[in-house]
């Protein structure tokens, strides 16, 4: 019998209160505070339509535990780690660049990284053939001394050196599909030839100075990093090229034993902070791609950890197509928005996109190579 897919969610990660805010930013003078963007309603409506589907029922729940202090600081310093403690114990406040927590919001994050952690160790011990950890607050942007864009823990970071330090797994392999740059997971691994991190995003989007092509890893971690920039505007042909042509090999070049998804789902035609033109058949055939690579060297072995994504209405089809492909189960439901988001003028690939996976794909060819 084939093992089912796992499921990290606690209702504690839609409790994180990341402030106020005004579209991407904060309010000012002109902008009339709104409800901050990362708010908890796209995961939750995640988690509603995992259930009305039936599909959750399917999926095996892994409960998720507190990250240890001394996990946290296999990526981040004592000193941001108090920080972020002290502000929770009180008001909440401001733990870095365009990041915010409110009163709990510590116990909260690490829940989160810990959840990874859950997944991960499901999976590696086999009680599951994969895994999709429903976390907030995400963690990709996160750096070691501070927060950033809505980020606190890097929770990808966390599960990647448990399990290399606790479980003795060797190479691992990342695989970023938020619309925005993964800096903090590629910041974590930049000179380290044990972990691949890929991270497709929209070109100068955020940081904006960040995830360019030439940047592929320093030292002894040259040609492990590998950032696929692609223009805004980018849709279903362009992502499936970059995969096929950037992506998929080099993972299998490196041959990891373990691959993480951070997945984020704002690179969809509906999200308000993203540029791009995603559909969920194009996170439907982008996990399909992942498992295909994954099958070889790693087992099947995927943890994926939920990081972006900010329209209430699509992420929740977003991320039933990313989980049923996990499970290799259809629930049935029908994405009703995709025929109309499908039949926009530009998902094929177009020269300037093509000019883009080009510089990619060279880059990519070095992946796993010595320096
Ligand atoms: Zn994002």
């Amino acid at each position: 019998m084939t093992k089912p897919t796992g499921l990290v969610v606690h209702e504690r990660y839609f409790w994180h209160d990341a402030g106020s805010g005004a579209g991407f930013g904060s309010a000012n003078p002109y902008a009339q505070p709104d409800r901050h963007p990362e708010s908890p309603d796209s995961k939750r409506r995640l988690l509603g339509l995992l259930e009305v589907s039936g599909l959750a029922e399917r999926l095996t729940r892994i409960a998720p535990r507190p990250a240890a202090r001394h996990e946290l600081e296999y990526f981040h310093t004592p000193r941001y780690i108090e920080l972020v403690e002290r502000l929770s114990s009180g008001t909440g406040g401001v733990i870095g660049e365009s990041a915010t927590i409110g009163p709990g919001s510590f116990e909260i994050a690490q829940l989160s990284a810990g959840g990874c952690i859950a997944a991960v160790d499901a999976v590696l011990a086999g009680r599951v053939a994969n895994a999709y950890a429903l976390v907030r607050p995400p963690g990709h942007h996160a750096e070691p001394d501070q927060g950033r864009g809505y980020c606190v823990f890097g929770n990808a970071v966390i599960a990647i050196r448990h399990a290399q330090r606790v479980r003795g797994v060797g190479r691992v392999a990342v695989v970023d599909w938020d619309v925005h740059h993964g800096n903090g997971t590629e910041t974590a691994f930049i000179e380290d030839p044990s972990v691949l991190t890929i991270s497709v995003h929209q070109d100068r989007c955020y940081p904006v100075d960040a995830g360019g092509v030439e940047v592929t890893g320093n030292g002894a971690g040259a040609h492990t990093n590998l950032n696929v920039p692609l223009p805004a505007g980018s849709g279903h042909g362009a992502y499936l090229s970059a995969f096929e042509r950037a992506v998929i090999p080099a993972l299998e070049r490196f041959r990891a034993e373990l691959v993480i998804v951070t997945s984020g789902l704002d690179a969809s035609a509906m999200d308000p902070l993203g540029r791009m033109m995603c559909t969920s058949a194009t996170y439907r055939e982008l996990t399909r791609r992942v498992m295909a690579a994954a099958a070889t060297s790693a087992g099947g072995r995927i943890v994926a950890t939920h990081e972006g994504g900010y329209s209430n209405a699509y992420v929740p089809f977003c991320g039933l197509a990313v989980i049923e492909t996990l499970a290799g189960i259809t629930s049935g439901v029908t994405d009703p928005y995709l025929d109309e988001l499908m039949q926009t003028a530009g998902h094929e690939l177009l020269p300037h996109q093509t000019a883009a996976i080009d510089a990619a794909a060279k880059a990519a060819e070095r992946v796993g190579s010595s320096a």
